[in-house]
């Protein structure tokens, strides 16, 4: 089994690198932020919950995403194994999915550091938002999820690097070439 956490700024390529690495690797693969979009579009009690907040950058409650996580787990005895993308964002969520692993008798092989330089990430999502439909691909969103990244999610890093178990990865480059400098690191996991 082969646990794994692909974590990055926002516009780092996470969604984009997931989509090779769960194939190659037959991983079960979770994005919180699309299970979410997929909340909002349907009109749910959480959707509704949560609309504004991410519309404008913000997170969604420790609470909301945990309770998402750990229905999927269950969902999933037979795997082999997960792919966590955009989970967690916070050292709460850390360390509630360190508590879901122990519960769930798993265990986590690796975090993949996507590593991008900000002014690429912003040109990434402005581009991204002429075809992605997303409320919060615009300017003013982007730069609150900035601040939210560099309030809540980076400590979250040093949270992994004192576990032992953070890759940074160079997030710049051709798709294909990010990808096989993830690949040697999932190979030698
Ligand atoms: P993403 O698709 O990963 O860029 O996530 C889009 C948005 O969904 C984020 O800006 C947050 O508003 C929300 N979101 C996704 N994952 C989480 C999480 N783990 N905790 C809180 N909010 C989240």
């Amino acid at each position: 089994m082969l646990n794994i956490i692909i974590f990055g700024p926002p516009g780092a390529g996470k969604g984009t690198q997931s989509d090779f690495i769960k194939e190659k690797y037959n991983l079960t693969y979770i994005s919180t932020g699309q299970v979410l979009r997929a909340e909002m579009a349907a009109g749910t009690e959480i959707g509704l919950k949560v609309k504004d907040i991410i519309n404008h950058g913000g997170f969604a409650s420790d609470e909301i995403v945990t309770e998402i996580i750990e229905k999927f787990i269950v969902n999933h005895p037979n795997t082999d194994g997960f792919l966590f993308d955009g989970f967690p964002r916070t050292v709460k969520q850390a360390e509630i999915l360190d508590e879901l692993f122990e519960r769930y008798n798993l265990k986590l092989d690796g975090v993949l550091s996507l590593e991008v330089p900000e002014e690429l990430l912003i040109e990434r999502m402005l581009e991204r938002g002429k075809t992605s439909g997303r409320a919060d691909d615009n300017i003013e969103s982007i730069h609150h999820r900035f601040v939210e990244y560099e309030n809540k999610t980076k400590p979250v890093l040093h949270y992994y690097q004192d576990k032992n178990c953070l890759h940074p990865i160079n997030g710049v480059g051709t798709i294909e070439h990010i990808f096989s400098d993830i690949c040697s690191v999932i190979d030698k996991l």
